[in-house]
């Protein structure tokens, strides 16, 4: 068998040999799930350990988050940050991000992380401005679908070379292969997608975790010149 179907069964078996939540993580689940948008969009508790996992990988110190809505996932990749490292998340939603910070406190991580309260694209821009081009070792896309492609441009700029971009709910619930289904957010994340599987300034890979998370990997510029060097 070359992919497996998740019943409700296996995936707690694999929940619970597997993910260990911080209590604020736990916290912050059971708050969401009384609100069933808060819910959707907050991501699975084994995809907050693989992003904690990959930023332990990287030893990365540099966090760049598009979408922060309550702050699970920011919070899940902050807890491991070493104390100088930074997670700057952008979001436009203040009710969401007032309860995120409360969050941030309580687990005693507010120092790492940096909200920037506005259009995401701009905080993007002005990063860019800013001059942190090639700053950050790792960016999570996690907001409004129809930006997806200028969030991952800005984003591709923002990280380093051998940096990652993380971009969730690349298999939309299934509606990117719903040949009727061509609402904005699906038409978006399945431009994104093709564009992604044709980008050569990128290595990715598309994993079918939880609703879908590519993960691509920025390479080394190619040094221009006549090849005698
Ligand atoms: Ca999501």
């Amino acid at each position: 068998m070359k992919h497996l179907q998740l019943t409700e069964n296996l995936y707690h078996y694999l929940l619970d040999h597997s993910v260990k939540q911080h209590p604020v993580l736990q916290k912050i689940q059971q708050q969401n799930s009384s609100d069933e948008l808060t819910s959707i969009m907050q991501i699975a508790p084994e995809q907050g350990q693989f992003m904690a996992w990959l930023v332990k990988l990287m030893a990365a110190k540099n966090i760049l988050e598009v979408g922060t809505s309550t702050g699970y996932s920011s919070l899940a990749m902050a807890l491991v940050l070493p104390d100088d490292g930074k997670l700057i998340t952008c979001d436009i939603n203040k009710q969401a991000t007032d309860k995120a910070q409360q969050y941030w406190q309580d687990a005693g991580v507010d120092n790492k992380i940096q909200l920037k309260l506005a259009p995401a694209l701009q905080s993007l821009n002005s990063l860019i401005e800013q001059n942190k081009v090639n700053h950050f070792d790792l960016a999570f896309i996690d907001a409004d679908k129809v930006n997806y492609l200028a969030y991952y441009e800005a984003c591709l700029k923002l990280i380093r070379p051998g940096g990652i971009i993380l971009i969730d709910n690349v298999l939309w619930g299934g509606a990117v292969v719903d040949k009727k289904d061509n609402s904005k957010d699906t038409t978006a994340i399945r431009e994104l997608n093709k564009k992604l599987s044709n980008d050569k300034r990128v290595d990715i890979s598309m994993l079918p975790l939880s609703d879908g998370l590519t993960l691509a990997r920025k390479r080394q510029a190619k040094i221009s010149g006549n090849g005698n060097g």
